[in-house]
């Protein structure tokens, strides 16, 4: 099989289905499935090909029955970004207007953050929750963010793992199968992909973005999901905030009807596709997140998997203040870079076994587009550890330009959608 693959050619159905069930039952070695991984990477997979390993993936595991939730069901999942708190409003703002979000996260790898260590920076709050727990908030709440349990699609537990070690994570159909087997066997009827592009993505650029998104799509619409895909920009950190505690307490602002733009702009664009996805047009979901009732779900979700709304979030003991070296515009902050700033300040983990500090990462205080002054605070970063600030601000060296003609253009956040 690893010849097949390393040779250009299509690996046959059944064989797909044996290395799978044996990478997951530890009869094929990490070594040999890190093979044939690269060849993957290296050479790709047909259509036919890719769609037999996916379902492969799928049946490694259960598949979760929602079919005892009242409400239609409808979920996103990101490909991963800088700053991307997205799913901390965008799931309590779409079960205020009638759906039902079965949202199974993960924790965060690398630079991108994971949205259950965020959560996980809320006092009380657990990511573990039995398949009748899940079903029965989805019903009371009409939202739960939790961990995925062990059953869902294991092969892609295991091979995700490898591939993070074994430079094979950017494989356009490597990706697809992984979140298209846990995003199937969750079971929503309807399933919107925020595919994001940039400096701080897996896709560094929107022609290998549209293919991974219309790869997914066609997936998930074989599967019977309704699937739709926006590509959005992550040139930039999305909002003002990376970091677990920190990106909460946006999360927090834009639930109370203020925030960043920008992260307004893309949970109302995200929210319209979910609930357009099963049916509800007639909603304005900017207007659930202003009135207060998006806040009410949120508060009762949190409570629900016994986290406390109102506790203090953790602040970091140290900070550091990094100032503009010239006056002019901000014409780039880089997504990349600040990611892995918030990273080494310690939000983020190296090894999945790691902890992650929940008052780590970084505020931009000013963002591209904004007047700054030389001398004036840019970016400050928290951590509990001051040995973490020299790598830190290492990583931010050469990730900002000023442009002292002043001249910025903003490019839309949401760069194209994409349709079975
Ligand atoms: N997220 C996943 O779940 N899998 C990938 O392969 C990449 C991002």
């Amino acid at each position: 099989m690893i010849r097949t693959k390393r040779d250009g050619g299509r690996i046959p159905d059944a064989e797909i289905d044996w290395v799978i069930d044996a990478y997951t039952r530890g009869a094929v070695a990490d070594e040999q499935m890190a093979a044939l991984a690269m060849a993957i990477l290296l050479n790709g997979m047909e259509r036919a090909e890719l769609s037999r390993w996916t379902a492969a993936m799928i049946a490694s595991g259960e598949r979760l029955d929602l079919s005892a939730v009242s409400r239609p069901t409808t979920d996103k999942h990101s490909t991963g970004g800088v700053g991307d708190k997205i799913t901390l409003p965008l799931a309590p703002l779409v079960a205020s207007l009638g759906a039902a979000v079965p949202q199974l996260s993960g924790r965060g790898l690398g630079h991108t953050g994971g949205t259950l260590d965020k959560l996980e920076s809320i006092r009380g709050w657990r990511a573990q929750l039995s398949n009748a727990d899940f079903v029965e908030q989805l019903n009371t709440v009409g939202a739960v963010i939790c961990a995925a349990g062990d059953g869902l699609a294991p092969a892609d537990r295991k091979l995700y793992a490898l591939r993070d070690v074994t430079g094979t994570v950017e494989a356009i159909p490597l990706i697809a199968s992984s979140i298209m087997s846990k995003k199937i066997a969750e079971g929503s009827a309807a399933l919107v992909l925020d595919v994001k592009v940039g400096s701080g993505a897996f896709m560094k650029n929107l022609a290998d973005a549209r293919r991974l998104a219309e790869t997914m799509v066609e997936l998930g619409t074989a599967a019977g999901t309704n699937t739709v895909a926006l590509l959005t920009d992550m040139d930039t950190p999305l909002g003002r905030t990376a970091g677990n505690a920190l990106e909460v307490a946006e999360s927090v602002e834009v639930l109370s009807g203020g925030g960043p733009a920008d992260v307004v702009e893309l949970t109302v664009a995200l929210a319209s596709e979910m609930l357009a996805g099963v049916g509800i047009t007639d909603v304005d979901p900017a207007a659930a997140l202003a009135d207060g009732r998006a806040m009410d779900v949120w508060r009762r979700m949190i409570a629900a998997q016994g986290g406390d709304p109102d506790a203090p979030l953790p602040r970091a003991a140290e900070r550091h203040v990094l100032t503009a070296p010239a006056s002019g515009t901000l014409t780039r902050l880089d997504a990349y870079g600040v990611g892995v700033a918030a990273w080494r300040l310690g939000a983020g983990r190296a090894r999945k076994e790691d902890p992650v500090s929940a008052g780590a990462g970084v505020v931009m205080l000013a963002k591209p587009g904004d007047q700054v002054t030389a001398g004036q605070p840019l970016l400050e970063l928290h951590t509990d550890e001051p040995s973490r600030f020299d790598r830190a601000i290492e990583a931010l060296a050469g990730s900002f330009d000023i442009d002292q003609a002043g001249t910025f253009t903003h490019l839309p956040l949401v760069l194209d959608r994409v349709t079975g």
